[in-house]
């Protein structure tokens, strides 16, 4: 294991065996386009994409045309805030303010097309304002885009407020559920969003790769511009390897979800529970129970630099993720902590944020470790003088 820990599944995960098997033929022997049907390679090929399709679509609960395969997360967000802006001239972008940059940015460059971006703000633990949801839905919109779960604090959205909310305006309805994809179940049928954007490398799949669900009969606009592949939606020679890994990574991992939930969260709610009662003033970001995805801890703590704390996990062997607060300029800063914050008294302390992010490979005497190294690195991050003078002015 080299040494290191990996507790960063939600930057990415490991390649499954299921889905390496799927990809091997078509970095091989089965090389053919699927575009050219005429001979075998190629109508094999073809055959190894609608078969991908279908597997994606049922572990959705989709339908096989309303899957579109793309290069990854970040396209499919792209496109679909694109394709559905361009079908409202001059209707506003309205995603929450914990939104992935992928979305956030997709939707800012809506601006020069004349669509402005209406952030809705969120609560302490990270759900979606539905109030304000609602009142920017007043003025015209063109999407309403909102993440299924969090990738730094893993709260899972409640989506039906949105979805309602988004509908009755007849405004159509993005969610980037990247994270949620594999880890939590998804029906496309209960939650009727219009598109979803799901990326392979997130569940054990291949990277550069992913997939945007267009409910029937959503019209939006194409994305990539060439030949007539995706139905015209986006151009360009499918990556069959990838789609291949991809589809049986996510039928891999939608069937493993109860027994993978159930150890994950034992395992998460372990560290949960030592951070709180043993680290002085640390704080949980995000919701807990159900509403949290099952590998997901993050937490911040008072007076402490982020840059140091991450320094610390990768001494001790850990690969962890920070995240600190905006406000505190420092790079590596997170929006989606501020945005939590931003009515909180500790807005401004709280500075060093760590997420870990457990998955399908993580074993118990991980977690085990983890708890083991914890103290010590607790105790190096309160030896600093700014948490001394607080405590002190604490006892004042
Ligand atoms: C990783 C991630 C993305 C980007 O996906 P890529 O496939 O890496 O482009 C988008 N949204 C969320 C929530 C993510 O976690």
């Amino acid at each position: 294991m080299n040494g290191q820990i990996y507790f960063d599944n939600a930057s990415t995960t490991r390649l499954c065996a299921e889905a390496l098997d799927a990809m091997m033929p078509h970095l091989t022997e089965c090389y053919g386009n699927p575009s050219s049907k005429k001979y075998s390679l190629g109508a094999d090929a073809r055959s190894a994409l609608e078969k991908a399709r279908e597997t994606v679509a049922a572990a959705l609960n989709a339908e096989p045309d309303e899957i579109y395969f793309t290069s990854g997360g970040t396209e499919s967000n792209n496109w679909a805030i694109s394709g559905a802006a361009q079908k409202t001239p001059g209707g506003a972008v309205v995603v929450a303010a914990t939104e992935h940059h992928a979305v956030l940015k997709a939707a800012a460059a809506q601006k020069k097309f004349g669509h402005e971006t209406v952030i809705v703000p969120v609560d302490g633990l990270g759900f979606t304002d539905t109030d304000a949801l609602r009142a920017a839905l007043e003025k015209k919109a063109a999407v309403v885009s909102v993440m299924l779960a969090n990738n730094e604090t893993g709260t899972v959205t409640r989506f039906g407020p949105i979805e309602q909310a988004a509908h009755e305006r007849g405004v159509l309805l993005h969610t980037d559920a990247v994270q949620a994809a594999g880890h939590i179940p998804i029906d496309v049928k209960k939650l009727n969003a219009d598109m979803l954007s799901i990326s392979a490398h997130k569940f054990y799949g291949p990277k550069g790769v992913g997939a945007l669900y267009i409910k029937r009969g959503t019209d939006i606009g194409p994305f990539v511009f060439g030949g007539s592949q995706e139905r015209g939606g986006r151009a360009g020679t499918e990556n069959v390897a990838g789609i291949a890994g991809m589809a049986e990574a996510l039928r891999t991992a939608a069937a493993k979800i109860p027994e993978e939930t159930e150890r994950l969260c034992a395992l998460r709610d372990r560290i949960i529970g030592y951070i709180k009662q043993n680290i002085p003033h640390a704080y949980i970001n995000g919701a807990e129970g159900a509403f949290r995805l099952p590998g997901n801890v993050n937490f911040s703590m008072l007076y402490v630099e982020g840059d140091y704390m991450l320094d610390l996990f990768t001494q001790s062997g850990f690969c962890v993720s920070s995240g600190s607060a905006c406000t505190s300029g420092l790079p590596g800063s997170s929006h989606v902590i501020d945005a939590l914050y931003a009515h909180s008294p500790h807005r401004g302390t709280v500075k060093g944020t760590a997420r870990i992010t457990l998955g399908r490979y993580n074993t118990e005497r991980e977690a085990d470790a983890l708890l083991s190294a914890l103290p010590e690195i607790v105790k190096k991050l309160r030896d600093n003088l700014l948490y001394e003078e607080f405590i002190k002015s604490q006892g004042k």
